[in-house]
This record gives C-alpha cells, sequence and structure tokens, in this order.
C-alpha cells in the first residue's frame, strides 16, 4: 500500500474501534456455531454452497438456473437470506426446489446461528446439496462463515470496475467467483478481463467464471467448477 498520505486516515494497530473484544467474541462464537452445521451437514451427507454478492448482481438467477439443470440428479433446497423480503425463496420455489426463507430484519449477512435454525426445518436426509443464498452484501459475509463447504462469489459487470479490488476479503476466501452480466460489458465500459485479472490477483485459487446467467452462459461453468 501507499506511504503516508495527509489526506488519508488508516486505522492503526492501537486504535480502539467501538468494541473489539465483544466482536471478537461474537466472531468465535459463529465460527464455534460454523462448525456444528459443517458437521451436522457432514452427517447426513449434505453438500452446502454459501453463495454471496450484492443485491441485484445475479445469486438467485444463478440458483434458478442451477436448479433447472440439477434438480434431476442432485436433491436440491435453497436457503434463502434477505432482510425483508421473500421474492428469492419464491422464485426457487418456482423451479420446483424447496426453499426456506430466513429474514434477518436489520442485519446485512446471514450467520451460522441463523443458519442453524433453517437446518432444524429441513430434512437433510432427503436432500443432497444445500445451497444457501446469502444478504446481499460483499462486506460482513466474509467474516461469518456458515458451515458451508465452499463459498461462491458473484460480482456483475454493472457495479463497475473497481468491485473486486475494494472488497478484497470477500473474493480471498471464495472457491468460485463468478462475473456476471458479461453481456453488458460495452455498456458499461467495463472490461471482463480486468475484473477476472482483479480476481486472481486477489485470490489465485479461485476457479473464475464469466457469465451472463440471465441467458444461461456460464451455468455450465460455474456447475463444473462447484464439482457437480
Ligand atoms: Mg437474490
Ligand atoms: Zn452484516
Amino acid at each position: 500500500m501507499n506511504t503516508e498520505r495527509e489526506d488519508v486516515v488508516r486505522l492503526e494497530e492501537e486504535d480502539e474501534i467501538l468494541d473489539v473484544e465483544l466482536e471478537e467474541n461474537l466472531l468465535k462464537r459463529n465460527e464455534e456455531l460454523a462448525q456444528q452445521n459443517r458437521k451436522l451437514l457432514d452427517e447426513h451427507g449434505v453438500l452446502c454452497i454459501d453463495v454471496m454478492g450484492s443485491v441485484g448482481s445475479g445469486k438467485t438467477t444463478l440458483l434458478e438456473k442451477i436448479a433447472q439443470k440439477l434438480k434431476e440428479k442432485y436433491r436440491i433446497a435453497v436457503i434463502a437470506g434477505d432482510v425483508t423480503t421473500t421474492i428469492d425463496a419464491d422464485r426457487i420455489k418456482r423451479q420446483g426446489v424447496s426453499s426456506i426463507q430466513v429474514n434477518t430484519g436489520r442485519e446485512c449477512h446471514l450467520d451460522a446461528n441463523l443458519v442453524r435454525k433453517a437446518l432444524e426445518r429441513i430434512d437433510l436426509d432427503s436432500i443432497d446439496v444445500l445451497f444457501i443464498e446469502n444478504v446481499g452484501n460483499l462486506i460482513c459475509p466474509a467474516d461469518f462463515p456458515l458451515g458451508a463447504h465452499k463459498r461462491v462469489v458473484v460480482v456483475s459487470i454493472t457495479e463497475g470496475e473497481y468491485m473486486i479490488l475494494k472488497h478484497p476479503m470477500i473474493f480471498r476466501d471464495a472457491d468460485v467467483i463468478v462475473i456476471n452480466k458479461v453481456d453488458l460489458a460495452e455498456a458499461m465500459g467495463v472490461d471482463p478481463e480486468k475484473l477476472v485479472g482483479d480476481a486472481l490477483q486477489i485470490n489465485p485459487r479461485a476457479k473464475v467464471v464469466k457469465a451472463a446467467l440471465r441467458d444461461g452462459a456460464g451455468v455450465d461453468e460455474v456447475i463444473q467448477a462447484l464439482g457437480l
């Protein structure tokens, strides 16, 4: 990073930011619950995939398209996280896949405790693959593992060319990164290859897929990248 600049304020080691201790306890508790979720999923042989990305990036569309393609091959369920609506869960249900809505109220992310509650309502023996659509947000979901085996981040061209560089944490932990709406690249003046490069710079082990999900482009590649 660049050195001292008078027009930049940085958080230093010695700075206290709000309730650091409280936050550490909270994250530790979340981590424990995430491990319990993972254990429960493993006991029932369920593969769980956490799908993250901003509002409007294409998370639900990706899940609709995957459900269309894989619902004969696997028994699929979806946990749809949202602040207040059931729009996404309803969209998924229309694909003939069972879905549970988790409304977070004021919270801008799902946490392992909310997912645990949702898991209690799912007959885990009757499914093979569980997708979790996280709340539309690229910041805190990175800090709150849910117990999923894999993490997918969907980012769209319409979010601008700096979206990935500005949210390194969430991309660093992703297994699959989907660059969506590449069909709009020219209109947006954003080069998809730049986003691919940014993604791989932050996370060289990620599988990066360019997609136009509304038209179904890239869906097979995402499925393959997830090993499904
Ligand atoms: Mg959605
Ligand atoms: Zn949050």
